[in-house]
Parts: structure tokens; C-alpha cells; sequence
């Protein structure tokens, strides 16, 4: 199997299956208990999150950790609109190509009567510092842009946006979901208030995230119980995934640019590739994206489809994100960039890691390629448009 699905989880590395099987057999005491065990887990616990912490540039004390990017987004938009509303600041404004966790976020607190406003991005997918100025009220609370988005794979101006924040004293929440352990992140450097990662995409564990939160923001609990996480986040905490999450962010870290070297080289013979496919587009800009994501469409045939023959060739690809998947809709993030519904429905996410080879490019390639004429073949909308019934869209 070729695994080209890195955007929607990657395989558990192997150091950090070595920590966590470490943690389990001899870390496996309560973190909260007084005894030596106990005390021995505590150590562990923090010296995860020393880790994290040192990997983002922030401090220990301004790491939380969760269950994973979801609730790192969650808890985030809560605490930094409940703390608007103290102010008496009901709006916030993020964009249209934000993960379902920070949308649907969002459109909970519409239904408790805040204001949001979703700055649109342009046709590659970047949103404009500009727009996120002029969408800036009296009354804004938070700002919350994505690092990088998980379907199109580009980068936002985090930096600046973040810098604009600073000045205005609004909060700013990224999800860094998709960037941590593949960009460079300094959250001093950028001005970022709040940010979310999660283990599991960048070869760490599932089910296991953390939330930065500068020092002096107050969090609101999502989970009420004991005073683990300095009383933000009740539970006894999964100290194997923790620590796993911590090895897997060191590695991913120490390697980055020879990762990102490896992976950026395999994703543009992959785009150069693809891009032959007759009526084929790449979505997203070109250069400011991942350095693994790929994702094209190619008009006059079911994305899914292609995914499903793709899979029969042995190839794990995605149509989109997996959390859409199943749905019919086509993605917010492709009718964000402007594709008209029925190009949307046409799309393909390979997405890479240095796990990939240049050989399994190759074959990613030619199965494509054989897959989408094959398909085009059977297409009554492709063959309306080779007889010009009907009009190309993507040229
Ligand atoms: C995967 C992902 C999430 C959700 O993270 P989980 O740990 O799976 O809850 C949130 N945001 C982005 C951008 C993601 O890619």
C-alpha cells in the first residue's frame, strides 16, 4: 500500500511508540499521586511539557495539554470569547477555510449570540492581512486563522496577522494542527496568543494534542473534575500518549528541513505530474503550501470514485478531508478558492511525508493519470464537454 494520506493522520514513529511503551511498563503511577511512582510520572509529565514548550518557543507554563487539535480549538474560542464577552466584545473573526473544529466552534457561539465574521481567501487559498484589517470592530475579541490549512495545504500569514493583533490588543488563536513538526513556528515571534497541535500529525499518537495559552490568558475548562493541567483540564492525564507526542515533536523538529527538503521535492514532481492530466488544476498556491500536500482537481469525473479505483490500486489518497468525506457536499475549502460545485466534486488530496519514495510518486502518477482517463471515459458530463454540449470550466 502506498500511504499518501498524511494530511488526515500519520503512521506512529517508531521512537515515539518507544517512549510510549517506556511510559506504560515503568511511568505508569498517577502524575497527582505523592508516592515516588507517582512522583516518577509527574517528572515524565513535565518533562513533556518542557518539550513542547521549548519546540514552539513558549514556556512551560503556557502548555496545556488535551485530547487532541479539536479540543485544543475548542477550548481556545471559548476562553478567548468568554473572555471578550467580560469586556463586553461579542465578535470574532476567522476565515472561510477553517477546520470543521474551529467552524463549528464558531457557529455554536453564533447561536449564543456572537458576531462572527469569516474573511474570505483568494482563488490560491491565502486569506489577505488587509481583509482580516478591515473585518477589525470596536468590539472584536478574537482573530483565529489557521497556520496552514488541511485540505489545500497553504500557509497563512500568521506573523503578520499576528503582529496586527498585538497592536490592537485582540487575541489571536491559530490551528497549528497541520504545521507543527513541518513549519518552523516561534509563538513569541509571531504574536500568537493561542495555538492548537495534535500528536497525531506528525507521527505522535492519536488522541493527544496541547494548547498554548500566553502566560496571563485565563482558560475556561471544557472538563470540570480534578486540578490536573493547572486546573483548565480535569482528568487523569494519558501520560504514554503525552510523552509520545513529546518524542514525536523533537523528532519531527530536529529533522524539519531535511524533511522539508525530501518532501517539497517529491510534491513537485507530483504536482508537475498531475498537472499534465489534461483539464486538470492544482488547488491552492503553488509555493506558499505543506510541503507535502498535493491536491488537484480534474474536471468531468467523482472524486470519490477516483479514490475508491485509487484504493483498488493500492493507493490511500483522500478526496478532501476525512471529516467530510461520506458527505456529499463539496468541500468549504475548493468553493472558498472559487471552484464551482461540480469542479469541486472532482477532487484529489495525496498527501506526503519522508516516508514517501520518488518511486512511489512515479506510480502515483501513472495510476492517476490511467484512473482519470478511465473514468472520463464512462462520464456522460466528459462527454458532453468533448462534443462541446457543454463548456469546460478548468482549462
Ligand atoms: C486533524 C486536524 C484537526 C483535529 O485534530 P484531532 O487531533 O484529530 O482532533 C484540527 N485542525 C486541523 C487543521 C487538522 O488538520
Amino acid at each position: 500500500m502506498i500511504y499518501a494520506d498524511h494530511a488526515a493522520t500519520t503512521k506512529i514513529s517508531t521512537a515515539a511508540r518507544d517512549t510510549m511503551l517506556q511510559t506504560m511498563d515503568q511511568f505508569w503511577g498517577n502524575p497527582s499521586s505523592l508516592h515516588t511512582l507517582g512522583q516518577k510520572a509527574q517528572e515524565v509529565l513535565q518533562a513533556s511539557r518542557s518539550t513542547v514548550a521549548r519546540l514552539i518557543g513558549a514556556n512551560m507554563k503556557e502548555i496545556y495539554f488535551t485530547s487532541g487539535g479539536s479540543e485544543a480549538d475548542n477550548q481556545a474560542i471559548y476562553s478567548a470569547a468568554f473572555l471578550g464577552a467580560k469586556k463586553g466584545k461579542r465578535h470574532i473573526i476567522s476565515t472561510t477555510i477553517e477546520h470543521h473544529a474551529v467552524l463549528h466552534s464558531l457557529e455554536a457561539l453564533k447561536r449564543q449570540g456572537y458576531d462572527i465574521t469569516l474573511v474570505p481567501v483568494d482563488e490560491s487559498g491565502i486569506v489577505k492581512v488587509d481583509d482580516v484589517v478591515a473585518a477589525i470592530r470596536e468590539d472584536t475579541a478574537l482573530v483565529t486563522v489557521m497556520f496552514a490549512n488541511n485540505e489545500i495545504g497553504t500557509i497563512q500569514p500568521i506573523g503578520e496577522i499576528g503582529a496586527l493583533c498585538r497592536a490592537r490588543g485582540i487575541l489571536f488563536h491559530t490551528d497549528a494542527v497541520q504545521a507543527a513538526g513541518h513549519l518552523h513556528i516561534d509563538v513569541k515571534d509571531m504574536n500568537i496568543d493561542l495555538l492548537s497541535l495534535s500528536g497525531h500529525k506528525f507521527h505522535g499518537p492519536r488522541g493527544v494534542g496541547a494548547l498554548y495559552a500566553r502566560s496571563g490568558i485565563p482558560l475556561t475548562s471544557l472538563i470540570e473534575g480534578g486540578a490536573q493541567e493547572r486546573g483548565k483540564r480535569a482528568g487523569t492525564e494519558d501520560l504514554p500518549a503525552i510523552a509520545g507526542m513529546a518524542t514525536a515533536l523533537e523528532e519531527a523538529c530536529r529533522d524539519l528541513e531535511k524533511n522539508t527538503d525530501y518532501v517539497r521535492n517529491l510534491r513537485d514532481t507530483l504536482i508537475a505530474g498531475l498537472s499534465r492530466i489534461s483539464h486538470s488544476a492544482l488547488n491552492g498556491d503553488s509555493t506558499r503550501r505543506l510541503p507535502g500536500n498535493v491536491n488537484f482537481c480534474f474536471e468531468g469525473i467523482e472524486g470519490e470514485a477516483l479514490l475508491l479505483l485509487l484504493n483498488a490500486k493500492g493507493i490511500a489518497a483522500s478526496s478532501g478531508s476525512a471529516c467530510t468525506s461520506g458527505s456529499l457536499d463539496p468541500s468549504h475549502v475548493l468553493l472558498a478558492i472559487g471552484r464551482p460545485h461540480e469542479v469541486a466534486h472532482g477532487s484529489l488530496r495525496l498527501s506526503l511525508s519522508e516516508h514517501n519514495t520518488p518511486e512511489e510518486v512515479e506510480t502515483m502518477i501513472s495510476a492517476v493519470a490511467e484512473t482519470v482517463t478511465y473514468l472520463r471515459n464512462m462520464s456522460p458530463v466528459w462527454s458532453a464537454l468533448l462534443k462541446g454540449e457543454k463548456n469546460y470550466v478548468i482549462q
